[in-house]
């Protein structure tokens, strides 16, 4: 399976990433994480990005392609993949085409969580990240068993530095000017599928899973 994640910052698509990929036992390609690690390592991917990633800018396309084929060769994206936060402009969703027609592969589908602005900006202001293992928590709607604390391996868990209300402002322009025309892309395509990303977790996953298995059958 082959699918791409879209939707504004705080529609979910990590949480819905992760469930899919442990569920299919494809990897869950979160090009955001990816950047973060390599920030973190001090690598000289993390330090091009650190500028782009503090202000709520997108990392220049011919970065991001090149990280993105680097890790769709491994093995285990030979099965699948779901991307997640990435194609974010035309240039990357043309890029990718072009990975995969060179790869020989294509993509499945695509899904676009809808949720209002006001339901992400709460979401990003409630979000905590296990920085060790990368799962997301909220402190009102999926909280930790133990506040501040990660539930599979008690790390203390963080709050992203670009989830500042400032840089939350700049991320959603930034989707809505440059990440909304991939959106047209895929539609013309006919590869869109919208879900509506503001229930609660179990029923975003249904309504994924219902597009998801809808594919597989029509095959
Ligand atoms: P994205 O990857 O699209 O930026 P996340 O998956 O990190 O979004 O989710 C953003 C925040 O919203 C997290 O704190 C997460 O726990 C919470 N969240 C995710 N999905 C839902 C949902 N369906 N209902 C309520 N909160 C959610
Ligand atoms: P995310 O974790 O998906 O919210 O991404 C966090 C930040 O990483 C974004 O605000 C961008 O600065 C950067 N980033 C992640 N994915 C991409 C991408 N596909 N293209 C450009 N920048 C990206």
């Amino acid at each position: 399976m082959r699918v791409v994640f879209l939707g504004p910052p705080g529609a979910g698509k990590g949480t819905q990433a992760r469930r899919l990929a442990d569920r299919y036992g494809i990897p869950q390609v979160a090009t955001g994480d990816m950047l973060r690690e390599a920030m973190a390592s001090g690598s000289e991917l993390g330090q091009r990005a650190r500028a782009y990633v503090e202000l709520g800018e997108l990392v220049p396309d011919d970065v991001m392609l090149a990280v993105v084929e680097d890790r769709l060769r491994r093995p285990d994206a030979e099965r699948g993949f779901v991307l997640d936060g990435f194609p974010r402009t035309l240039a990357q969703a043309e890029g990718l085409d072009d990975l995969l027609r060179r790869l020989g592969r294509r993509l499945d589908a695509v899904v676009l969580f809808q949720v209002p602005e006001e339901t992400v900006v709460r979401r990003l202001a409630g979000r905590w990240t296990c920085p060790a293992c990368g799962r997301v928590f909220h402190e009102s709607y999926s909280p930790p068993r133990t506040p501040g604390v990660c539930d599979a391996d008690g790390s203390p868990l963080v709050q992203r530095e670009d989830d500042r209300p400032e840089t939350v402002r700049r991320r959603l322009a930034v989707y809505a000017e440059q990440t909304a025309p991939v959106v047209e892309y895929y539609r013309a395509r006919g590869l869109l599928h919208s879900v509506d990303g503001s229930q609660d977790p179990d029923a975003v996953a249904e309504a994924v899973e219902a597009v998801l298995r809808h594919l597989v059958e029509v095959r």
